[in-house]
């Protein structure tokens, strides 16, 4: 089933999200709502406080890059309790945007290249992963999200200038489309 996006001034997007204590039915059908709830707003990734619920897991697409640009692939993943076990030194800037916050793209948000995340996966099989690139930045926007951390809150102060007029506009236009 779709569930509902929280938008930016949604106090649960600001909340550190809780463990998942263990893969229960009701895990399984959240998850399931996430990819189904991802593909149907067309975003390669979402953090379960992003559907209003305060626990540590999110799902993403794996996406290719290719000369005209990305391509998502069928193949999706769920990271349950995900811990971002290390970061490279080198940064990258690519463009970020946010489901919780529509039409917000920033071009240059500068992130480690590669990563290696430890997580479970919904048949509780632990799993240590090193990614770079895009993969790796979806799961530092999404792992973000788990401690209520907007990628918003990684621009320089610049860009956060830049942004400021349309971010105002997208926080009225949207705020009001949160349940209360
Ligand atoms: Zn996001």
């Amino acid at each position: 089933m779709k569930r509902g996006i929280r938008y930016i001034g949604d106090p649960i997007l600001r909340q550190k999200a809780k463990p998942v204590e263990s893969i229960t039915d009701e895990i399984k059908t959240l998850a399931a709502d996430m990819l189904e709830t991802m593909e149907a707003t067309n975003g390669i990734g979402l953090a379960a406080p992003q559907i209003g619920v305060s626990l540590r897991l999110f799902v993403l697409a794996i996406v290719e890059e290719t000369e005209e640009g990305r391509i998502k692939l069928e193949q999706t993943r769920v990271y349950i309790n995900p811990i971002i076990e290390s970061v490279s030194k080198e940064q990258v800037k690519m463009n970020e945007g946010c489901l919780s916050i529509p039409g917000l793209y920033v071009d240059q948000v500068l992130r480690p290249e590669k990563i290696t995340v430890r997580y479970t996966d919904l048949e509780g099989v632990e799993h240590v992963e090193t990614v770079e690139s895009w993969h790796a930045r979806v799961i530092l926007h999404e792992n973000d999200h788990l401690n209520g951390v907007l990628f918003i809150d990684r621009l320089t102060p610049s860009q956060k200038k830049e942004i400021e007029f349309d971010l105002k506009k997208i926080k009225k236009k949207f705020s009001k489309k949160n349940p209360l």
